[in-house]
């Protein structure tokens, strides 16, 4: 990548997206050793730092230079709503104006980072608020960087650091990949977040071909399936890309992750009232999962402004979560976190970009 010698007139590159030999040659034009590369990356990743000026030991010139040319963090915090149970939401802005979110939920003394992977999502299942516009883009591994930085640096943790990641925020996580990994490469790093893999986990509708590429990396990384139905005629409702995969190749390809990485796969259920709530089908997920070594996660649905499905009863969600541990299976149900800040996914986003813009003056 070629970097502007002269300061930039729009939004200045962002740091973290530089790859650290384009860094080292700027350094180096600059009569700078290499080491300066790890020492500023350093300082954000590890050190907290979100501006030039704070990196006290570096000489003050450089800093300056450093500022004029690039942008320590590239995103802005356009909101930023904490919610009672200590739950935060960062709405960020892109240097092209886009907008996504991040959110870390606090439940000491686990620290967990819920991040996003695209602007938008192209998968469009019903029930959620992000994919409601499609896909705009990718993100950067950059940019997905930044919002583990971020949002480390809101944690008041004795040891300064988020203790998991899940990558289940706004965008099909496997339909990024590649930025996806080089930004989790980072985070595993003892220079980096100091995160491993086995503390991470990626969420996917089901990519047969990715999640067999993510199995044959031999890494620690936990795989979550979106289910949410037993059946593709239901799945197809609820997640419409299932037509085009199906229920059987995206079971093979999970089975093929636990072979290879000996990780168990977790299913996640979104419980859609009066749609995929009852008996029958809980019956049915039950045979599907049962010979397999799996682990359910059920996630009650929360109401979403727009949509027209709603939370399943208590009653439903009782009779559901029975018949699944009755059949052997390991569940879970997913506690409401935030939900006065509209923690779950896209909604924030989609408010803020219906307000009206401000008057001009
Ligand atoms: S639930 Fe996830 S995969 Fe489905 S549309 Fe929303 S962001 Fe995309």
């Amino acid at each position: 990548m070629n970097l502007p010698t002269t300061p930039a007139t729009g939004p200045l590159p962002a740091l973290l997206d530089q790859p650290p030999e384009t860094l080292r040659a700027w350094f180096a034009d600059r009569g700078q050793p290499a080491l300066r590369v790890k020492q500023v990356r350093r300082w954000i990743l590890a050190g907290r730092a979100d501006s030039f000026d704070q990196m006290s030991d570096l000489p003050r010139e450089l800093r300056g230079e450093l500022a004029r040319h690039f942008a320590a963090l590239g995103t802005r915090v356009e909101r930023h709503l904490v919610a009672k149970d200590d739950t935060h939401k960062l709405l960020l802005r892109l240097s092209d104006d886009r907008m996504i979110e991040c959110v870390l939920i606090q439940e000491p003394p686990r620290r967990t980072a819920c991040i996003s992977t695209q602007v938008g999502c192209g998968m469009g299942c019903v029930f959620c608020a992000s994919g409601l516009n499609g896909v705009v883009r990718n993100l950067t591994a950059g940019e997905i960087l930044e919002q583990l930085v971020r949002l480390r640096n809101l944690t008041a943790a004795p040891d300064g650091r988020l203790s998991n990641i899940v990558v289940m925020g706004m965008g099909e996580p496997l339909a990024n990949l590649d930025n996806l990994l080089e930004a989790l490469e980072v985070t595993g790093h003892k220079d980096g977040l100091g995160i491993g893999a086995r503390h991470i986990t990626i969420s996917t509708v089901g990519l047969p071909a990715k999640i067999r590429r993510l199995a044959d990396l031999g890494k620690q990384y936990h795989l979550a399936v979106s289910l949410h139905a037993p059946n593709d005629l239901l799945r197809t409702r609820i997640v419409p890309t299932n037509e085009m995969t199906g229920l059987d190749e995206i079971l093979a390809a999970a089975d093929y992750f636990f072979e290879k990485t000996g990780r168990q796969v977790t299913y996640e259920y979104v419980l859609l009232g009066g749609l995929n709530d009852n008996p029958r089908t809980a019956r049915e997920l039950a045979t599907l999962l049962q010979r397999r070594k799996a682990h359910v996660n059920l996630i009650p649905f929360n109401d979403v402004e727009g949509l027209p499905y709603v939370r399943p009863t208590p009653e439903a969600q009782a009779t559901f979560i029975d018949t699944l541990k009755r059949a052997g299976l390991s569940v879970k149900v997913r506690k409401r976190k935030g939900s006065e800040i509209d923690a779950a996914c896209g909604q924030l986003r989609r408010k803020v970009e219906q307000e009206p813009a401000p008057a001009a003056v």
